[in-house]
């Protein structure tokens, strides 16, 4: 059976992008893989290290995955840091990985910005911290939005480079497992993760600039529409969505070089869960005043029994703190099997 891992970081308010990209597809997975589903507080310490209510937004996240209809009972949510074991193999992972690899990272350039050298360190480390949160439970695939591709890739860097430095510790304790590395087969510790990336809603933009990706943490509240926004604030937003003047296309090709247009149209396909083309079909010829508030009516239509049900189990702070005492419970004694083997393939003294 597949083993999936995911998280999401307690950093704002959970968005469209979240939902369609993320969340919506831990969901689908449950029925046919073991699910991990972490609120990676840890993480959320990269870009900024004080917040004023980093336990309530974690209790937010968690509500969240479980109005969206994740089951804490037969998979696992919790929070990082309730495990320690994540951060311990980062650190190993800070001494398997280069610093060349973290360097040319996209979200590291995007989220330092100009001022580099003056970034925390735990944002150019932060895919260590992810890598390990992945592979301290051995997991084979991610779900993700199609920012985290490159995350994905370095991970499956450094499982391989692990799996290569220790190769002869590895089978010398027979730990390891046949896998195959392009056209060699390879006996590993650590499995090379797929992720899983896909479909209309891979990568929502902002709606207000077509170039960025809809983030939590955007400044501006109006680039995205929250998980908890009510009916009209979406249609606001929606109403006042960057676009440009033409009327849709009856193909997808009529939205080369329109990302605002090609942005609507993915969210609209992604709450459908239709294809682009579908929406096309539908709306092909129609202006923006016309598509802007059947898109709103079905953003409506799809957000709100979750905001409710989100906003009914996050009144009971004890239940979702109990949830999340349990899943750690169990994460924790998966991951310390991990770093048993680790500790030993290391060489580290333990007795
Ligand atoms: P931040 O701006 O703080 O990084 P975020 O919106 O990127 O917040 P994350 O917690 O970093 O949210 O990501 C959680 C999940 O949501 C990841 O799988 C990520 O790939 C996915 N995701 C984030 N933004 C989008 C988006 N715009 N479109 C599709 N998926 C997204
Ligand atoms: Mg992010």
């Amino acid at each position: 059976k597949p083993l999936v891992f995911s998280g999401v970081q307690p950093t704002g308010n959970l968005h469209l992008g979240n939902y369609l990209g993320a969340i919506k597809k831990f969901v689908a997975l449950q029925d046919t893989s073991d699910c991990i589903y972490c609120v990676v507080d840890l993480h959320s310490l990269t870009a900024q290290l004080v917040h004023d209510d980093l336990r309530d937004q974690t209790r937010s996240i968690t509500a969240a995955f479980l109005a969206s209809g994740i089951d804490p009972k037969k998979h696992i949510v919790f929070n990082q840091s309730r495990v320690m074991q994540h951060a311990e193999l980062a650190w190993i992972f800070n001494c398997v990985a280069r610093i060349g690899w973290m360097n040319r990272m996209t979200q590291f350039k995007d989220k330092a910005g100009k001022d580099r050298e003056n970034a925390s360190l735990g944002l150019l480390a932060y895919p260590s911290l992810m890598a390990a949160d992945i592979l301290v439970y051995r997991a084979t695939h991610v779900p993700v939005g199609d920012d985290q591709k490159q995350h994905l890739e370095l991970t499956r860097d450094i499982a391989q480079k692990f799996n290569n430095d220790f190769s002869d510790r590895i089978a010398g304790l027979g730990v390891g497992v046949e896998m195959k590395v392009g056209e060699e087969t390879v006996n590993g510790y650590f499995p090379l993760t797929e992720p899983i990336i896909g479909g209309p809603a891979a990568r929502i933009m902002s709606l207000r600039d077509g170039s960025k990706k809809m983030s939590k943490s955007d400044p501006s509240d109006l680039s995205r529409i929250n998980l908890t926004d009510d009916a009209d604030t979406i249609s606001k937003k929606i109403r006042k969505a960057k676009t440009d003047p033409e009327a849709l296309p009856g193909e997808l090709d009529g939205l080369a070089g329109r990302p605002e247009a090609e942005n609507l149209v993915g969210i609209y396909a992604g709450l459908a869960e239709i294809s682009k083309e579908a929406v096309l079909k539908e709306f092909g010829g129609q202006q923006f005043s016309v598509f802007k508030p059947a898109l709103a009516d079905l953003a409506v239509e799809k957000l709100a029994p979750v905001a409710i049900e989100m906003r009914r189990i996050s009144d009971d702070r004890a239940f979702v703190d109990a949830v999340l005492r349990d899943g750690g419970e169990r994460a924790g004694a998966l991951a310390e099997a991990t770093m048993k083997t680790v500790r030993d393939i290391i060489g580290l003294l333990q007795s």
